[in-house]
């Protein structure tokens, strides 16, 4: 099992930022990208399907998988449990497919260490004000969860410098487009290179 081979493009942003809708427009622009599923402990939302969105596991479940050492990266956010499978992620890299991590900037350090020609690519809101305000207007976790992920993604910005690429999304279809640029030329560099 070689988890350098391959390409593998990180997706890191506050919550709300928009990671969501912008990795499903790459999805559906570009037909080699595949998305990894994470497994979390965290309770599915209403609109959440298990085994699409995420794998819901319960917390032992979560526990054996980190211990059997089947995880490539995990992380805690917001008293739950995200985790990347290494054998999902190594069965679309073999079957030829580009994968797209979205994780937390935790995870995304371990993803570093363990994968170092991954491509690190960090969504930023245009302002702080604007993200609190696309939070509050998904209406998906309660003022509570909001309030702790605003106050997450203030420590979450100071991790944009240590990723290759900054993209801010002020524009779904802009940052789509640049994003898809930098994926573009990641690809050539690794074609040629
Ligand atoms: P949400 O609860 O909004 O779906 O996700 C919360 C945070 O967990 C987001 O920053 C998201 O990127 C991150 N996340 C989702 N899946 C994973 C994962 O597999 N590993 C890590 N480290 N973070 C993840």
């Amino acid at each position: 099992m070689n988890e350098r081979r391959g390409l593998v493009f990180v997706i890191s942003g506050p919550s709300g930022v928009g990671k969501d809708a912008l990795i499903d427009r790459l999805l559906a622009k570009d037909p080699n990208l595949r998305r990894s599923v994470s497994f979390t402990t965290r309770h599915p939302r209403a609109n959440e399907k298990d085994g699409v969105d995420y794998t819901f596991v319960p917390r032992d479940k979560f526990d054996r998988l980190v211990a059997g050492d089947e995880m490539l990266e995990h992380a805690a956010y917001d008293g739950n449990l995200y985790g990347t499978s290494r054998e999902r992620v190594n069965q679309l890299r073999t079957a030829g497919y580009e994968t797209i991590l979205k994780i937390d900037v935790k995870g995304a350090q371990q993803v570093r260490r363990r994968l170092p020609d991954a491509t690190f690519i960090f969504l930023a809101p245009p302002s702080m004000a604007e993200l609190v305000r696309r939070t509050a207007k998904r209406h998906t976790e309660s003022a509570e969860e909001q309030s702790a992920r605003a106050m997450i993604a203030e420590t979450e910005m100071k991790y944009a410098s240590h990723y290759d690429h900054v993209v801010v999304n002020d524009d779904l279809d802009r940052a789509v487009d640049e994003v898809l640029g930098i994926i573009q030329k990641v690809r050539a560099a690794h074609l040629t290179g």
